[in-house]
């Protein structure tokens, strides 16, 4: 049986070992965009901040994979998918035959048209890429500018505070607050932010940023012009799910999957941070992210390729929150 499994984050390889666990006979190809061997996303602002190497970051070298006779196609692009012929076409044209196919292709910081005229002046935070250039530029950086929403952006506003950065974080919100995040945390979570000399601006949407000098010149809605040495800026996560446009796939924000994964196409599967599952009891389909329910997906979504029938259960207490609590703990003290 020809497995293709697009994306190699956490739960495209966790599918793909599952996959192999379960058939070792299996053919299991695993497209990765990104050049290098998978590692630990939630883990890359440890990196920058020199409390992880860059090798500590791994989860999969690229020598195990190959050891249990995962085909890993590192730094190449799924760009379409034909479903009716079952095939992935590559961004050099190749064309990958499958029996089975999962889709594993994660989130991505997205830019509303209000923030993409100027990509150009954004730094990007992301990928581990993104890193290792911000961690080059980071000695010349004095003061950063911060606008965003969510979890990462947390993470990001802790990591710049433990590298001693004059921080300014900007917020659509009239107060910060994580929509995930429990409400013990998050009702303390402005005073907790200020009390660390992070500089919070409310209620503003940024409206344009431009270079000034040496530095960048953010324009606010509502509280005039911040200057900065590094703007970081996105609108929200969204599930990354381009390659497959022009399908017949199911998607709301995210691909949509049953319990056990798969998509509204045969022999189609999701999972991770790109996939919508569909939640019994809200009666809608909901995104279960963060890291370990991208991974238990992954490997639900991977036995079931093989052959399995397994049910994924939503968990009602994201991982965001507890990692949310554990990593304050962690990163603020
Ligand atoms: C800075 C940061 C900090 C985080 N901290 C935490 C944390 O503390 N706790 C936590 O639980 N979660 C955290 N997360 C979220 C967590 O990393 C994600 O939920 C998790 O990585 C999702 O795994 P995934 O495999 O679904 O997707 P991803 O990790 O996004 O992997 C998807 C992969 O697919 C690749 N891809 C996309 N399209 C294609 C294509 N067409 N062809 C080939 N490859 C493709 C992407 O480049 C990517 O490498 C953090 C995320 C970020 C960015």
């Amino acid at each position: 049986m020809n497995h293709v499994i697009i994306g190699a984050g956490i739960a495209g390889v966790t599918a793909a070992q599952a996959i192999k666990e379960t058939d070792n006979d299996a053919d299991v190809v695993l497209i990765g965009k990104e050049d290098f061997a998978p590692y630990k996303r939630c883990q890359l602002t440890e990196f920058l901040c020199d409390l992880r190497t860059k090798t500590d970051l791994t989860f999969a070298p690229v020598e195990s994979l190959k050891e249990m006779g995962i085909k890993f196609r590192r730094g190449q692009t799924a760009r379409s998918i034909n479903t009716t012929e079952k095939w992935v076409q590559l961004d050099d044209d190749e064309i990958l035959y499958y029996d089975r196919l999962l889709i594993a292709t994660g989130g991505q910081p997205n830019l509303g048209h209000t923030l993409r005229p100027f990509l150009k002046h954004i730094q990007r935070y992301y990928s581990l890429k993104d890193v290792v250039v911000l961690k080059k530029k980071m000695a010349d950086i004095r003061k950063c500018i911060v606008f965003g929403e969510g979890f990462s952006c947390l993470d990001l506003l802790s990591g710049l505070y433990n590298l001693g950065k004059d921080v300014t974080f900007i917020t659509r919100r009239e107060r910060v607050e994580l929509p995930l995040a429990d409400s013990e945390f998050n009702n303390g979570l402005q005073e907790f932010l200020e009390d660390t000399g992070i500089e919070i601006i409310t209620g503003s949407q940024v409206t344009s940023i431009s270079k000034f000098r040496s530095h960048y010149r953010v324009m606010t809605s509502k509280h005039g012009d911040f200057y900065g040495d590094i703007v970081f800026a996105w609108d929200q996560y969204r599930p990354y799910t381009a390659c497959i446009k022009g399908t017949n796939i199911e998607k709301k924000a995210g691909i949509l999957v049953n319990e056990r994964l798969e998509t509204s196409v045969k022999d189609i599967y999701a999972a991770g941070d790109c996939a919508q599952i569909f939640h019994p009891v809200l009666n809608d389909y909901w995104i279960n992210f963060g890291w370990p329910n991208a991974r238990e997906q992954g490997e639900i979504a991977g036995k079931n390729m093989a052959g399995g029938n397994e049910e994924y259960k939503i968990h009602e207490v994201l991982a965001f929150n507890i990692m949310g609590k554990e990593l304050k703990a962690r990163w603020w003290e």
